[in-house]
Formats: structure tokens, sequence, C-alpha cells
């Protein structure tokens, strides 16, 4: 399937004259669209909530909109946290699903009453230690190990992967907690990322459904929630086929009545944590060619780099470029497209064929909405980007300066790097 961005040519001409590239550039409409589906795909589950990974996208305009579709929020830490806490969205609102976690995290979260997901056995012990008791409502993370394997090929390495209690201390867990005094059990896994496929959810939530039987059956512990977690993926390539979140719902709907129901368990409610899927395909990353090098290779320089995304530095991930105003143009030219950082790996495409590009070419670089601006980063002393929103009646609206020098130095209280000093703002 082409791929097109979110913005005209004409529209993004006009924008451009408001903020400087580069910038992020947020699809309200479509951000609306998506959520509006994923709350229609699981309305056949009566606790159905979804908790936006904050890490993902961790603006509070786009956390806003998200909320108004009945979207908590999934936090890892403080700031994210605090970021929620700031939008009144908090109590049961909020999923603390974090890992190595300082104690007063653990602390804050509790005050503000969020669902703790407890990422290890040992934390038992260490959150009530640090907070003096265990909450009423809990939740804890499994890892199966081994290799997870859906259906179609897409695997992972679970049993080589950070997060989690084994499968006995899962057990052991929640014998413990409900000795505790716990009276509101969950059970979260996050298994395989960015799946560009519809089983992976049924397929999860058939390992973890029929889990959850067991402990019933074992330690008549009935589970209250079951977090599915993320990793429904987005087709970053023109040819992968995007995931059908309704057919995803009626998959898991499907092994809910096959597997819960019978074991008397209908009334469990089915969360799940998705980040990429809320928001990638609704961000892109708008830059400017402004420079052309033909040495072993032709090159254009543009005027974002790695710092502001990571993901084909670190991953080596494919984003889609689309030219603007060259939509239609034949690709004909192969090029590296680079950044500015003082790193061979600050290139968004390698060897990619592309129409012939001109230096003041804006480049939208796609699916850019999630894990993108938030992976920031400020080597080479880059400083991070803005974040518009393209709303729905076509305005744009600025979410998000873009960091100046004074930001960047603002951490040496003890060194005044601008005093007396001429900077750009
Ligand atoms: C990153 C993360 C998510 C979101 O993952 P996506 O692939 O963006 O959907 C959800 N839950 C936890 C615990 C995570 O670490």
């Amino acid at each position: 399937m082409k791929k097109l961005p979110f913005v005209t040519n004409e529209q993004l001409q006009e924008i451009v004259k408001q903020f400087p590239t580069p910038f992020y550039l947020y699809d309200e409409k479509g951000i609306r669209e998506n959520a509006k589906a994923v709350k229609e795909a699981f309305s056949w589950n009566k606790g159905y909530k979804e908790y936006f990974a904050v890490k993902a996208t961790p603006n509070p305009f786009l956390i806003q909109i998200l909320h108004e579709y009945g979207c908590g929020c999934d936090c890892s830490s403080m700031t994210e946290l605090m970021l929620s806490d700031a939008l009144s969205i908090c109590g049961e609102d909020i999923m603390f699903s974090s890992n190595d976690t300082p104690p007063q995290e653990f602390a804050f979260a509790d005050e503000i009453g969020a669902i703790i997901n407890l990422d290890d056995f040992t934390h038992i012990d260490f959150l009530e230690k640090t907070i003096g008791k265990i909450p009423k409502t809990i939740s804890c993370r499994y890892n199966p190990g081994g290799v997870y394997e859906i259906s179609n090929g897409i695997m992972d390495n679970p049993g080589e992967s950070k997060y989690g209690f084994t499968k006995e201390q899962l057990f052991e867990g929640y014998q413990i907690l409900k000795e505790k005094g716990v009276e509101r059990f969950g059970l979260h896994a996050f298994l395989v990322s960015n799946t560009v496929t519809n089983d992976y959810y049924p397929a999860l939530a058939k390992t973890l459904f029929e889990l959850v039987v067991e402990i019933k059956e074992k330690l008549g512990i009935s589970m209250s929630f079951i977090n599915l977690s993320g990793g429904v993926g987005i087709p970053y390539r023109p040819e992968e086929t995007p995931n059908d979140i309704q057919k995803i719902g009626e998959g898991v709907r499907q092994v809910y009545e096959e597997v819960l129901v019978p074991a008397g368990l209908g009334d469990v409610a089915i969360y799940t944590e998705m980040g990429r899927f809320m928001t990638g395909p609704y961000g892109c990353l708008v830059t400017r060619a402004i420079h052309e090098k033909h040495t072993y290779k032709e090159y254009i320089g543009v005027d974002a780099c790695a710092a502001n995304l990571m993901r084909p530095a670190m991953y080596n991930a494919y984003h889609h470029i689309t030219v603007m105003g060259k939509e239609d143009a034949p690709c004909d030219h192969m090029y590296d497209v680079t950044g500015s950082l003082c790193e061979n790996n600050d290139k968004f495409a390698i060897n990619r064929m592309l129409p012939k590009i001109d230096k003041g070419d804006l480049l939208v670089i796609h699916d850019t909405g999630a894990h993108g601006f938030a992976m920031g980063y400020n080597y080479n002393g880059r400083l991070w980007s803005s974040e518009v929103l393209l709303k729905e009646d076509g305005s744009a609206q600025l979410i998000r300066r873009a960091q100046t020098p004074k930001d960047y130095f603002a951490t040496f209280d003890c060194f005044d790097i601008l005093k007396d000093m001429k900077y750009p703002e």
C-alpha cells in the first residue's frame, strides 16, 4: 500500500511558516478515530480499559485526548506518574508498570492510588518495607521464559528478558499476597513487541487466561483483571498490512468465552497498555533537506538528527519517508538521509530509493508518533524539537516548544554559562 502522510504538502507549507523545522506533527483526527475504534473493539468486556503507555508519547495534550475515550495512563517512572497526576488522571486510572523500581516511586504511586504492577517476586517484600503495607489491589507481571511464538512465526524471547516473575514465583507470590490481605488481583504480561498480526493478543490472552484458571484452581484466587500490556504493532513498511483492532478484540473475546467463562471467571476485566498502536501512525517528524553531498555515496543532510528520532540509529528501524510535493515522482535516486551527529549511524535511511531531493525540500518521516520524540536525547548538544498538533479543524497548535540553549544549560547551577552571553533563544 502506498504510504502517504496525514498532512498535505499545501497544509505543511503553511505550518512551516509558523513553526521552524524540525518538529513533530501529530494528527488529532487520526488519534481520535483510532482511540474510538480501540474502545469499540473491546466494548464486549464490561471492565475494559486501555492504559496508554505514557513513555511512548509523554505529551499532556495527547494524553488528554486519549483520556476523553476512557484511556488511563500506564506509567513507569516518577515523572510519568507526575504527568498523569497533573492531568487529574489518578487512582486506578493509573497502572504503575515499572521495573527496577526506586522506593520513592512505589511510595508516590501508592500515594496517588495507582495500581501497582509488581515486576519481581522480591518486590513484594520491598514494597511492604517501603510503604509499610501491601495495597488492597495489586498486579504481578508474568514471564513464561523460553521462546514465545505466535502461529505465524512471529516470536520473541521472554527467557532472555529481564521482566516479570517465573511461573513458580507467580504462584508463591499470589499466595503470599493473599495472606497479606490483598483483595483484588491482576495478572500482566508483555511477551512480544511490535506485532504486526491480529493473532498476538488472542494468543497471549489464551496463555494468560489458562494460567488464571489454574491460579483459581490451585490458590482459590479469582483474578479481577488481566492486562495484555503493549506489543500491538503498526506497519512501518508500505508492504505490511495494518492490524485490525476489531478482529483483535473479537479474537480476545472468543478465547475469553472459551476459557474464562466456563471456569466461572466471566467478570474479569481486560486491560491493555498500548503505546505504539495508539499514537505511532498519527505522528511524523518534519524535517528539511539542508545539504546534498556526493562522495562515495549520495547523501541528503536534513535538519533533524538521531537526537530527535533514535529508532533508526538504535534499532536499524525502517521509517518511511515522503518528499513533500514529490509524492508521485518516480523514486529513481538512491540516498542515505542523514542527521548531523558525529556518529555514522545517524541516518534516517540507508540506500533508500526516493525522488530526486533538492535543498529546501520538506521530508516527512512517517510513524514517529510513538517512541519518537520521547526517546530524544541531547548528544552533540543537539536540542529537542517542538511538537505540533494538527487539529481536526486544520489549524496547528504548538503542544511543546523546542528546547533552547538555556534549557540545555539549566542544570549547571554551579557554572553560569549564559551569564553575559548572547545566545539564540
Ligand atoms: C513499552 C511498554 C508498553 C507499550 O508498548 P507498545 O509496544 O508501545 O504498545 C506497555 N507496557 C509496558 C510495561 C511497557 O514497558
